[in-house]
């Protein structure tokens, strides 16, 4: 493709998603496709000749937009928001266009440099610990994923308590890590991939009430571990869980693990975000004394296409101590000086992206004031839609619900147990086939919970007023006198 077709398509193609962004509410929320349909419509080979970009852009509209589930649909309620924006196009093309691989300083100084400052500011926005930031022992670095993030948190975390031994090989014993049962699903996943193995994840009890981990019987279990020859490596504490955004008391967490010599990893995915808003900061208590890895998704709630996720550690030392390896291809003056960083070493493939252009694109385009407005908009929709749900006798609310997801449950009369999680589900399914909303559901305590999670840019308290009217009428029309 010349720079003259490029031009031509580029134009194309971004009219192409503009008018997706025009008319994104004219399609239903939930993709309707059936399993092999869009297959179906792709020819089985691929072709002998080229093709005209013209046939690419047609087929998008024949074959994938049927097959699209529209993430950035204001009625898009499910999971947690994974918010796009304008800008972060943009920082996406250009870091496409430049067409860089920044795994050491040598191969793109400004991928590198540019990521450095870019995490400074993230982390400043975020008033996160000065510990953190690049200028001491620690740093931050832009991630795949939050799970990814995890990941490398362990094997740093691993190196720094059996002194490199595991990296080396030949260690016996049991090794241990510590979650709650609210904690997301990559840290049993991680501890299968590091061999510490699932069956040596220990869950530590959680609050019935607040779902929030119980320090006390997290400190009862690594004295358990360790007095039974257990290495107990990493302790993960959630703000803000995926099922309900529960919030781990991270000061009484970490002081255990100070006790104990466990590293702290503190998961922020979802809620971290939040924290652009002075109001939010109580979420970031005891980062600053217990934290020694952090991680949060801008990719989430923060206007960054997917996929962007913020870590820092606290001394970045574990970390190269367990990634850093140094074939002679990679040998080169600018990383024997010691001047600059390598971010190859702080995460596990070797290859990367220069995800940081569309991290500063976003960061630029609205300021911080930009972006706490943003937050602010999803927890002020959020708290509009439980008031209302507290205030409808036919609906229980969960408690509580400090950011921009809300879960509650029809009460369905006549109906309890597992009948009424039955009714809840299918509602769920009916809601979600309408195509005018999408939301998924969970389960605390044995019942069924719908989950509204509000924070994509484009919703109002129209979408998110018209969303419960709905779900009261579906609940009505369905229940013999909930509504
Ligand atoms: C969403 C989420 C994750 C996983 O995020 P990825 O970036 O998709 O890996 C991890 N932890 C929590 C608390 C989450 O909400």
């Amino acid at each position: 493709m010349t720079p003259e077709e490029f031009r031509r398509y580029g134009r194309q193609v971004v009219d192409f998603i503009a008018d997706y962004q025009e008319r994104i509410e004219s399609y239903p929320v939930l993709s309707r496709a059936l399993p092999g349909e869009v297959l179906a419509g792709l020819p089985e080979h691929p072709p002998e000749e080229g093709e005209g970009f013209e046939a690419v852009l047609a087929d998008m509209e024949r074959v994938v937009m049927p097959g699209i589930t529209h993430w950035q649909h204001p009625n898009f309620y499910a999971y947690f928001p994974a918010n796009a924006s304008g800008p972060a196009i943009l920082g996406e093309l250009l870091s496409a266009g430049l067409g860089v691989q920044g795994m050491l300083w040598a191969t793109s100084p400004a991928c590198t440099e540019l990521e450095t400052r870019v995490m400074d500011w993230l982390a400043e926005l975020l008033d996160l610990p000065a510990r953190f930031r690049s200028d001491g022992p620690g740093g931050g670095v832009i991630q795949d994923s939050a799970s990814g993030a995890a990941l490398v948190a362990i094997l740093a975390a691993m190196h720094r308590a059996d002194g490199g031994a595991s990296g080396r090989g030949g260690v016996t014993g049991r090794r241990t890590l510590y979650v709650s049962s609210q904690t997301h699903s990559s840290l049993e996943k991680a501890a299968r991939m590091t061999g510490i193995g699932a069956a040596n994840v220990r869950v530590v009890d959680v609050d019935p009430g607040t779902l929030a981990m119980d320090p006390a019987h997290l400190d009862a279990l690594l004295t358990e571990d360790a007095a039974a020859g257990a290495l107990p490596v990493l302790v993960c504490a959630t703000v803000g869980t995926t099922s309900t955004t529960a919030i781990d008391p991270v000061r009484a967490i970490g002081e255990v693990c100070r006790r104990h010599g466990v590293w702290l990893h503190v998961d922020a995915a979802y809620a971290g975000v939040a924290a652009v808003c002075p109001e939010f900061r109580w979420i970031n208590d005891g980062l600053a004394e217990h934290a020694d890895s952090y991680s949060t998704n801008p990719h989430k709630w923060l206007l960054t296409n997917f996929d962007c996720n913020a870590m820092w550690v606290a001394d970045r030392e574990a970390l190269l101590g367990a990634l850093s390896i140094l074939p002679e291809y990679l040998r080169n003056r600018a990383s024997a000086s010691g001047d600059v960083l390598d971010y190859r070493d702080w995460q596990i493939p070797l290859g990367r992206r220069f995800r940081a252009l569309k991290l500063w694109s976003v960061i630029r385009w609205y300021g911080a004031e930009g972006l706490r407005e943003h937050v602010r908009t999803g927890v002020r929709l959020a708290q509009d839609l439980a008031a209302e749900v507290a205030a409808d006798p036919g609906f229980e609310l969960l408690e509580p619900h400090p950011f921009g997801l809300v879960c509650f449950r029809p009460l369905w009369d006549d109906l309890d147990g597992d009948a009424a999680d039955t009714e809840t589900l299918r509602l769920m399914e009916r809601l979600n086939a309408s195509g005018e909303l999408y939301l998924t559901h969970t389960k605390v305590s044995g019942r069924v919970l719908l989950r509204m999670a509000i924070g994509a840019p484009a919703t109002t308290g129209d979408h998110v007023r018209g969303a419960w009217k709905l779900i009261r009428a579906e609940a009505a029309a369905a229940g013999p006198a909930s509504g």
